[in-house]
This record gives C-alpha cells, sequence and structure tokens, in this order.
C-alpha cells in the first residue's frame, strides 16, 4: 500500500523500536521499500537487529539515512492540522518518511545514483552505524545526507560528546570515628568542585564546552564512611577530546581515576550554498560512518522537542524537507 507522507510517518510511529527493538520497523520499511521497487537488504547487527539498506543501483554516490531506533518510552502518534505529535516524529521517523518521499521523486525524475541507509541503536551505542560503516557499498558511495533534527537548516558542525566515570576510593569506618577511614565521597566532591571551576577551551566554528556532572553515586549508610563513589560526566566537545582527557587527568590527579565510556569527536560536515547553515550540539552516526563519503546533516523537526514527552513536527516542515533532501542530492550528483 502506497501512502502519503504524514501516513507514512505515522505508521512508522505506530511500530514501537526502542533502541534494541528495532526489527519490526525494519521489516515494515523493507516490505515498504521492496514495493516500491527498491532492491533492500537487511544488514544484520545483532540477531534481532537489522540496518535497512536500499538502493536502485549498484553503485549509488548519495545515501540519504538517518536512525529506525528512538529513545524511551514508546508514545503512539497523533495529529492536528498543523503538526504529528508521538514518539519519533522528529526523532527520526518524519525523517525517514520525508527521505523516502524525497528518493522516489528523484527516481520520477531519473535519477537513479541514491540510496537509503537506515541503522539500528543510533540512540545508544550507534551499533548500527558501526556495523554499517563495513558495509562494500560504502565505499562507492561520495556523499552520506544524515537526517536528525536541525530545523530544516543545513548543519556544518556538530559538538562530539566525551562520557566518562570519575570513581574515588576511601576507607570505610564508623562514622563516629572517621579519623579511622577515608571518605570517598568528600574526594569525589572536591574533585567534581575543580571540575565546576576548570575553565574549558572553546571553539570559534563550534562554540562553548560545555560539562554536565549527570550522576553521582556512592556511600553505604549514613553512619559509615563512604568507601566508594562515581560520578558520570558527559562533555559536548568542541575540540579534540585528547585536550579535554589531558586537563580532566590533571584535576583528578591521584585522588581518583578516570573510567573513558565513549567518545565522538566533534565533527565538521560539508557546507553547501543555497542552504541556511548552523552548527548544532548534539551528536549524530556521522562518526562511525567515515567510509560513507563526506557528511552532511539537516532534518525537519527541532532537537529541543526530541526525547521529550512533546515531542512534535510540523507537517508543513516534513514537506519542505522533502524538497530540501531532493534539491541537495541534485546539488551534490551534479
Ligand atoms: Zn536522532
Amino acid at each position: 500500500m502506497i501512502m502519503n507522507l504524514f501516513e507514512l510517518t505515522k505508521n512508522l510511529m505506530s511500530i514501537p523500536s526502542v533502541s534494541g527493538d528495532e526489527e519490526a520497523v525494519g521489516f515494515f520499511l523493507r516490505d515498504y521499500l521492496e514495493n516500491l521497487g527498491w532492491t533492500v537488504e537487511l544488514q544484520a547487527v545483532s540477531e534481532n537487529q537489522n540496518n535497512v539498506i536500499a538502493y536502485l543501483n549498484e553503485t549509488p554516490r548519495v545515501f540519504l539515512s538517518t536512525h529506525i531506533d528512538t529513545v524511551p518510552p514508546f508514545i503512539a502518534p497523533s495529529e492536528d492540522d498543523e503538526k504529528i505529535y508521538g514518539r519519533g516524529a522528529c526523532d527520526a521517523k518524519g525523517i525517514i518518511a520525508a527521505q523516502i518521499f524525497a528518493a522516489e521523486n528523484l527516481r520520477g525524475e531519473g535519477v537513479t545514483d541514491i540510496g537509503l541507509l537506515y541503522t539500528v541503536e543510533e540512540e545508544t551505542s550507534s551499533a548500527g552505524a558501526k556495523a554499517a560503516n563495513l558495509h562494500p557499498l560504502a565505499a562507492q558511495c561520495e556523499y552520506l545526507i544524515n537526517g536528525e533534527p536541525t530545523d530544516n537548516d543545513l548543519a556544518i558542525g556538530s559538538k562530539g560528546t566525551f562520557r566518562l566515570k570519575i570513581l574515588t576510593e576511601g576507607k570505610a569506618a564508623h562514622s563516629a570515628y572517621p579519623e579511622m577511614g577515608e571518605s570517598a565521597l568528600e574526594k569525589l566532591l572536591d574533585i567534581l568542585q575543580d571540575v565546576r571551576r576548570a575553565r574549558f577551551p572553546n571553539d570559534d566554528f563550534f562554540g562553548e564546552t560545555t560539562v554536565n556532572i549527570g550522576t553521582i553515586e556512592g556511600g553505604v549508610a549514613l553512619n559509615v564512611i563512604p568507601p566508594r563513589a562515581e560520578a558520570g560526566i558527559a562533555v559536548r566537545l568542541t575540540t579534540p577530546r585528547a585536550n579535554i582527557e589531558a586537563m580532566l587527568e590533571e584535576i583528578v590527579k591521584t585522588r581518583g581515576k578516570i573510567e573513558v565510556l565513549s567518545c565522538s569527536e566533534p565533527v565538521k560536515m560539508l557546507a553547501v550554498e543555497g542552504f541556511n547553515q548552523k552548527t548544532v550540539r548534539f551528536t549524530t552516526d556521522i562518526p562511525y560512518l567515515t567510509n560513507w563519503g563526506q557528511p552532511l546533516l539537516l532534518g525537519p523537526g527541532s532537537i529541543l522537542v526530541a526525547h521529550t514527552k512533546d515531542e512534535f513536527v510540523l507537517k508543513k516542515d516534513l514537506e519542505t524537507a522533502v524538497g530540501l533532501y531532493a534539491s541537495l542530492v541534485k546539488k551534490l550528483l551534479n
């Protein structure tokens, strides 16, 4: 069954696909695209997770891509005259629908040098993108237009994300005899105070480096000197991670240790004339799709409502995105 843009968006949204549970929406996309006449591959990422890769010829030069997973919880789609509401409206099922419509319009004009790449687990580990990066079609591809909600502006830079833990150790003791112990929590609080005071380097292009102390855990009971503590920190990178990691090492010194959880470096993307340009603060699959040619980033909707219970996308933004994706592809192919 062929759907209109809004129907396709809502149908994709109505299939829950919180990270780790993308199998059904992947099958839906495969069937939908095959029905339109695309060659579709499911690339296994785990036993029940598949990236969806579709193309019209064997050597597409431009791919449109985004992710098929969402953050929790599932929120069923609803709509009014202006907007579609619910999980995935803008991040990123509306984007998938807009890209498919753009690709279909291009195909209608005889353009066949295009492909579609839809990954799993963007919201957590980028496991889908890491697997996709090894796909043989990557080597042939010259441009990857990734979709994330950028308000339909062309994002020419995105900050990186450096996730880490700071762990401290002390010595447990009865709280009435603190001199017999050593508080891991007080050590951690001292370190965190220094982290808060630190002036991390900013960048003219990417903007401000920001640090979020997201979690603090530690201690065993009110009357025990805490033997262990840890804090979880996310740094939005505007310079290479190495700089920031060195600064953090210098702050922590021997008071604790740093455990790196994950890192994606800041990335610059291709600027194209005729599109509104800006930098964005969030990260995408792009750092893991390095084999897919030059990256670009554009999509309908606002990152400020993504991941919230009020997620929505304006219907007119979805329609605009169809035209923007198609004209971007044509510019890149010429
Ligand atoms: Zn997203």
